[in-house]
């Protein structure tokens, strides 16, 4: 193999004289790749001046060979002809860009663009990109249409005190906090609908999965016979994007040391009932018709875990425990949630397709009729029954990358504490 001439532009990691040759450690800020820049003063005067005072933090661009023969143990070996700073950091970092000093979170999210230059963290966002990816050839593939509906809205989904509630000339009005009504009123005209979609909610959350700003992967389906068909659909998304993850983005899971498993399918169906019994036998006493807590949802994870799954759907879920769009089969309703290893990943149903019942499940439920009414409208016309889900995006990457808090794979996250930067 001959050398090969390379131009790389990007920012220093770490810099070492070793008596008259100047190490570089330069990232390019696209792949995972690092680039040790070596100069020797006998060979190159100039560039290794300029090498051997460069400060970590620097943009540079370099120009050189690659050589035949790689010295360096740590990324790809540049024999640096020419070398130019772009530009000089005008402050000390704020965090060590090679990551071999480990930052704490609380200073990534403060300068996440620094901390990207830590080849870890651009693993986390570069497989969060992927997914993304890998989530809208799975819905074209199947005929999806993508969709964009409106995030500033003038009725809420599901009520009440969830909703950030914004000026809108003179008028209240709230951010969507999910795209719920809109994409079942479009199932009047189109059958199968996705959107990748930010959800504001304004509950004063303070835990590790939560934001108030989250982005979520929504999709609904027309013509359906069950949650069933709807079920599949996630089931196949969820495997598809965990396919997709495990051959694109090795690096990616390598730099992480992550080595993601397909959770195995089909994944299992555990009924709310049966849910509440394995609880009982592990002391968690849920009064039936109880949405279930975090501690419940960590303990049931446990047990399918020891079953073999990871990924498992609750099923049949009590229709109190559910909103008013969902549809109902006695006490129980048509709708499900999957979790993976504890974890809540998406919530989803059969809806309530037919408009009397849908009227006088709102009512049920205590809302005000009238302020649904834009959406009532849309049943009047031929509406099919379907379902859908709403999966969470943030929480999708987390279990993929073993991050242990929602903050970690998101850039500049809001939650309760953080509006800047
Ligand atoms: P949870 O019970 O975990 O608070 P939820 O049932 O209120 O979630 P849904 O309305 O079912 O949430 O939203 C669909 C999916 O969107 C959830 O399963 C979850 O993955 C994600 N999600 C919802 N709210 C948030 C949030 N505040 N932060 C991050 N992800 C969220
Ligand atoms: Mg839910």
């Amino acid at each position: 193999m001959a050398e090969k001439w390379i131009e790389v532009s990007g920012w220093v990691n770490a810099t070492r004289v070793v008596g008259r040759i100047a190490f570089l450690e330069v990232i390019d800020g696209s792949e995972l790749t690092v680039y040790t820049v070596v100069v020797k003063r006998d060979e190159n005067p100039q560039a290794w001046e300029l090498a051997a005072r460069a400060k970590v933090g620097s943009a540079v661009s370099v120009k050189g060979f690659v050589p035949d023969k790689q010295i360096s143990k740590r990324g790809i070996e540049v024999r640096a002809r020419e070398i130019s700073l772009v530009a000089e950091p005008v402050d000390y970092l704020p965090l060590d860009p090679s990551g071999r000093t480990p930052a704490l979170l609380e200073t990534m999210m403060e300068h996440r663009y620094v901390a990207l230059r830590i080849p870890r963290q651009r693993a986390l966002f570069r497989i969060r990109a992927l997914a993304v990816k890998a989530i809208r050839e799975f819905f074209e593939e199947r005929g999806f249409l993508e969709v964009h509906t409106p995030k500033i809205c003038g009725a809420g989904a599901e009520g009440g005190a969830t909703l950030f509630r914004i000026d809108y000339f003179g008028r209240e009005a709230y951010l969507a906090q999910s795209p719920q009504l809109y994409k079942q009123m479009l199932m009047c005209g189109v059958s199968k609908v996705y959107e990748i979609t930010p959800y504001f909610r304004a509950e004063p959350f303070s835990t590790s999965r939560h934001l108030n700003e989250s982005w979520g992967v929504d999709a609904e389906m027309a013509f359906i016979s069950g949650p069933e068909d709807v079920m599949r659909t996630l089931e196949g998304l969820v495997l598809h994007v965990f396919e997709r993850v495990r051959s694109s983005a090795r690096a990616e899971l390598n730099e992480l040391g992550v080595e993601l498993k397909m959770p195995r399918a089909p994944f299992k169906r555990l009924s709310y009932s049966e849910a509440l019994e394995i609880l009982k036998s592990r002391g968690f006493d849920v009064k039936w018709g109880q949405d279930l807590g975090s501690d419940e949802e960590r303990v049931l994870g446990e047990a399918m875990r020891e079953e073999g799954y990871d990924a498992y759907f609750i099923v049949e879920y009590p229709w109190e425990a559910k909103p008013f769009y969902i549809m109902r089969r006695g006490d129980l309703s048509e709708a499900f949630d999957l979790d993976y290893r504890g974890l809540e990943l998406a919530s989803g149903g059969q809806r309530e397709h037919r408009y009397d019942k849908l009227v006088e499940n709102i009512r049920l439920k205590g809302l005000n009729v009238d302020s649904f009414s834009f959406y009532l409208e849309a049943f009047k016309y031929g509406m099919p029954p379907h379902g859908g889900f709403g999966l969470g995006l943030d929480r999708l990457i987390m279990v993929i990358t073993g991050a242990q808090n929602i903050r970690e794979v998101v850039l500049f996250p809001r939650d309760r504490q953080r509006l800047v930067p």
